[in-house]
């Protein structure tokens, strides 16, 4: 699509809504930072994960290339890990001295569970699967190796406890965050003495941390400084660096990543390079539950699958598109408030897009004769809804646009010919590919322990044959029975398939 508007996002690091200009045109190469697997990712984490999500279907919609890399961090990292020396306890080791956690042989085996989960609620939330998606304990050697080179060109050194990176050795040190940071960064490593050990042989207090010496840590690696394990924000330098090249379009994360992890990021790439690491810098604000900030003390803290999760397992059995859909509902960079308001309508509005495909599927089996009669104001409304998403991601007028093509294809109804509803589903096609959110790109199967099962199988049996008769007067009534049984059809390229509906 040559003649769109141009893509444009705001980059944290010249403050402006810009366009995005890819090195090699047409072919964007982004970063997005992938979660900490030491328990279920929240509905926060997903906020951030969208957004890298939805760039990357706007950039497809506008004919791009991609190549988008997001990792999965499987080192265990410290829970003071945002004050440069890296101290406190190990996430990975406290969580496997939860009550959960006591279920795993060890760390290695409780990180491989979780990065199980991750990937689950990714194809449940339907986030397009990364080129590829790097473990920070399988990139080790890169680590290692880059360490080594920091230290021979003078970024960084060693004491007896680990690997410094030498903050004044690089000029550009808080350009991303704003040098203000430096001296907060100052203080607050002076108030959190107390707690985290300081490492008095550090040349300088906002020294971070490349490699720390810990022959007793759960996750240890022999190095040329002795066993120990990387500090957290190397593996992203590195892995983005191997898989997308020394300088990257954008690199995207939550607004916390901001200061230190992508100013560190951005210290030790461009020190090993000797080029400007990422072009642009996409940052989601933080995501709050009805109006506070999302925390397990107060109750109010969700994974997807609590609430994903069908109700006989815990769960609340929300539809994961309803959710994608509220997550997504509010722009990127605006505070979000989640709430379980927007949570029931974004289930409403969901139905109304798998109602609009399951009437044009049906109407495009009849195929009754006539004229194109949605076909020119749907594009509009495609080129709206694609506007809008060029436009910093404008979510909320995105998802207003495709709900206004839906009640276009809802009022036409009955008289929705074989024309119109080829052009209806070549529009739900694309509204689907940009937003993700009208059909499952990995439909989840009914679970074979309902005591409904064989019934409700052989009345969807029933429906495909009246169908294939062409006689959608029973093949409707037979929706409308399991409706009222409380299931809901989803028509896949597969077949149809079945699941309770959820009690939002
Ligand atoms: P973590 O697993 O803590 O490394 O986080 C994975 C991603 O989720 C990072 O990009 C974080 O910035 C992001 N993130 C964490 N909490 C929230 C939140 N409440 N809202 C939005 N993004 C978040
Ligand atoms: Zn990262």
């Amino acid at each position: 699509m040559s003649d769109t508007a141009p893509f444009r996002l705001y980059n944290t690091l010249t403050h402006r809504v810009e366009p995005v200009e890819p090195l090699e045109p047409g072919h964007l190469r982004f970063y997005s930072c992938g979660p900490t697997v030491y328990s279920y990712a929240h509905i926060g984490n997903f906020r951030s994960f969208l957004t890298a999500d939805l760039i990357l279907r706007t950039a497809r919609a506008i004919g791009w290339k991609t190549t988008y890399v997001s990792n999965i961090t499987d080192v265990g990292h410290l829970t003071e890990d945002d004050v440069a020396d890296a101290g406190g306890e190990d996430k990975m080791a406290r969580a496997l001295r939860s009550p959960e956690g006591r279920r795993f042989a060890n760390v290695w085996d409780l990180a491989r569970y979780y990065t199980g989960a991750l990937l689950d609620d990714w194809r449940a939330l339907n986030l397009i699967e990364p080129d590829v998606r790097p473990r920070a304990t399988e990139h080790m050697r890169e680590q290692i190796l880059a360490v080594e080179r920091l230290i021979q060109t003078g970024h960084a050194y060693e004491t007896e406890r680990g690997v410094y990176f030498s903050v004044p050795s690089f000029e550009g040190y808080g350009k991303l965050s704003g040098n203000e940071r430096l001296d907060r960064l100052i203080e607050g490593a002076a108030a959190e003495s107390r707690d985290v050990v300081q490492d008095p042989d550090k040349r300088d207090p906002r020294d971070f941390a490349l490699w720390k010496k810990d022959p007793a840590h759960l996750m240890q690696w022999y190095s040329p400084w002795g066993w120990g394990f990387p500090g957290w924000h190397l593996e992203c330098s590195v892995m983005a660096m191997t898989y997308l090249g020394e300088t990257l379009d954008l690199h995207a994360g939550g607004e916390d990543l901001i200061f230190p992890h992508h100013e560190c990021e951005i210290a030790q790439s461009e020190s090993l390079s000797g080029k400007p690491f990422a072009r642009m810098w996409v940052h989601t604000r933080f995501l709050q539950v009805e109006g506070e900030k999302m925390s397990k003390r107060t109750g109010n803290f969700f994974t997807v699958r609590d609430l994903t999760a069908p109700q006989a397992e815990g769960g609340r059995g929300i539809d994961p598109l309803a959710l994608r859909l509220a997550l997504i509902s509010g722009q990127y960079r605006k505070p979000f408030n989640f709430t379980f308001d927007n949570l029931r309508a974004a289930a409403r509005h969901v139905q109304r897009f798998r109602d609009a495909d399951e009437r044009v599927a049906a109407a495009l089996a009849a195929d009754a004769p006539g004229d194109d009669i949605v076909g020119e104001r749907l594009q509009r409304l495609y080129r709206q809804a694609l506007d809008a998403m060029l436009d910093d991601l404008n979510t909320p007028a995105a998802i207003a646009a495709a709900l206004d093509g839906v009640k276009l294809i809802g009022g036409i109804g009955a008289r929705l010919n074989g024309a119109s509803a080829r052009s209806a589903k070549a529009w739900l096609d694309d509204i689907h590919r940009l937003l993700g959110i009208v059909r499952p790109e990995s439909p989840t199967e009914a679970p074979e322990t309902d005591p409904l099962a064989e019934q409700i199988d052989a009345l969807l049996a029933e429906r495909q044959e009246a169908r294939r008769r062409r006689d959608f007067a029973r093949a409707d009534a037979i929706r409308a029975d399991l409706d009222a049984l409380g299931i809901e059809v989803m028509d896949t390229p597969e077949g149809p398939k079945w699941r309770r509906k959820p009690a939002v």
